[in-house]
């Protein structure tokens, strides 16, 4: 690269770093960025030239890696006849076939006509955060128009990350999560212990126990249970047992109480299923999907709610974000939702699985106990994740992970990888052993 470009990418990190926020980060000693040229199946290019494995989806998005054909063509077709128009009084066939492909494939979708938890009906937001508000306005308005106005609060599990806006911010981790400054500003909700881990471990009923307990003592205030199912993301990528999820459901119905699944970093197949619920052949009665919606395209989040929870809310949902079912954000989805489904996800995010156990489970026997480096090891679906002692410094492991050619991105003391579904077993072993290389080099 000519001398002229080198100085042209630093003057651009340069003002980058003066006056761009970058996600979780300070904006007088932000963390160091890297600049991305572009970027094509699991590859991303920086602008100095170097290639990168991209091993996070682009937090769970990019399922078919980055400038797919077809998504491609997709986007373009829509833009030729609009990219967007607005949602109120309005309709356009972007809408309606992602409506149509998403009721088909939910959990749920096979129940019969008139089961109270089948999905019917679908609201379009614009990320995961909205969609996570719109599915709690939904719950407490369902219960305020059976004449429960008090059953107003949530339950949810510790260990939860929801999003970054006001009320997705209650219902996650209260502790250990990241929007514990605001703690005492966030509606008060109910949490109950982080779930135990689901494999190697047999299932024990005495999990739920507390979670039963939680519901005696609370259920008249509560409007409904919210969690993500099998898989905690970045609360603390956690894996627990279907057993559990099941329980939670049933006790959701002793009481009255809705079932609001967050699917948005576990849906599309990142599990091994297509949404995480099956593992435990649960139907939420509210179902939020976003993320890999569009294939990591567009910003673009669904709510979907049954037949029951949308018709038992009596008069108008007060909810319509400007970019309510954004045409282009549609059209994209559809491609990438009939990519998913024609294809062979499934088997190829199993055959990723047996590569990760394959590669990072060894990372274990390397614990050395009292001063191990690596505390646990784990893998569920195209999700592995290496949990270390201590934090990592991220400047410093960011900077080896690019080094050796790949894109991490730890946060805390994990560092895991959810690479998108496209790339090559070769690619995948590259990615891992990078990942052992750096956790040994860099973890002490
Ligand atoms: C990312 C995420 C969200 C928030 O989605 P955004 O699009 O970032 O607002 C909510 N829930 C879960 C489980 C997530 O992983």
């Amino acid at each position: 690269m000519n001398q002229t470009k080198i100085r042209d990418t630093e003057q651009m990190l340069e003002w980058d770093r003066r006056h761009l926020w970058h996600p979780y980060t300070s904006a007088v000693a932000p963390l160091p960025t890297y600049a991305v040229k572009r970027a094509e199946g699991v590859w991303l290019e920086l602008e100095d030239g170097r290639r990168l494995i991209d091993g996070m989806s682009s937090w769970w998005c990019a399922v078919h890696g980055y400038n797919h054909p077809r998504l491609n063509a997709a986007a373009e077709r829509q833009l030729g006849a609009m990219s967007h128009v607005m949602f109120g009084g309005l309709t356009h066939r972007p809408a309606v076939e992602l409506g149509e492909r998403l009721l088909a494939m939910v959990p749920g979708a096979d129940l019969p006509e008139g089961e109270v938890r089948k999905p019917e009906f679908v609201f379009f937001a614009d990320s995961g955060s909205v969609a996570i508000e719109v599915a709690m306005k939904m719950a407490m308005q369902w219960q305020h128009a059976q004449g429960h106005a008090e059953r107003n609060e949530f339950l949810t599990i510790c260990g939860g990350y929801h999003g970054d806006t006001w009320n997705a911010m209650s219902v996650c981790d209260p502790v250990g999560g990241m929007h514990t400054l605001w703690s005492g500003r966030l509606a008060v909700q109910h949490f109950v212990p982080r779930p135990p881990a689901a494999f190697g471990a047999a299932w024990d009923p005495a999990a739920l126990e507390p979670v039963r307990r939680a519901f005696e003592e609370h259920h008249r205030t509560l409007a409904a249970f919210i969690l993500e199912p099998i898989v905690q993301g970045a609360g603390g990528m956690w894996f627990y047992h279907p057993e559990y999820l099941r329980g939670v459901a049933q006790l959701c119905r002793e009481y009255g109480v809705l079932l609001v699944a967050d699917e948005i970093a576990t849906g599309f197949g990142r599990t091994g299923r297509m949404f995480a619920c099956e593992w435990a052949e649960v139907v939420p009665d509210i179902l939020c999907v976003g993320k890999a919606l569009t294939g990591g395209y567009l910003t673009l989040a669904a709510v979907i709610a049954s037949g029951r929870v949308a018709r038992g809310i009596d008069g108008p949902f007060m909810h319509g974000p400007t970019f309510m079912g954004n045409p282009l954000g549609c059209a994209v989805a559809c491609e990438s939702l009939k990519l998913l489904t024609e294809g062979a996800t499934l088997e190829r995010v199993a055959q990723i699985e047996a590569i990760l156990r394959e590669e990072l489970l060894p990372l274990r026997d390397r614990l050395v106990p009292g001063e191990g480096r690596v505390q646990d090891v784990r893998v569920w679906g195209a999700i592995g994740v290496v949990e270390v002692e201590r934090p990592v410094e991220m400047a410093s492991i960011q900077r080896a992970f690019v080094e050796a050619g790949v894109w991490v991105r730890p946060f805390g003391r994990l560092v895991y990888v959810m690479p998108p579904y496209v790339i090559s077993d070769e690619e995948l072993r590259r990615l891992c052993r990078a990942v052992c290389a750096v956790v040994e080099a860099e973890c002490r």
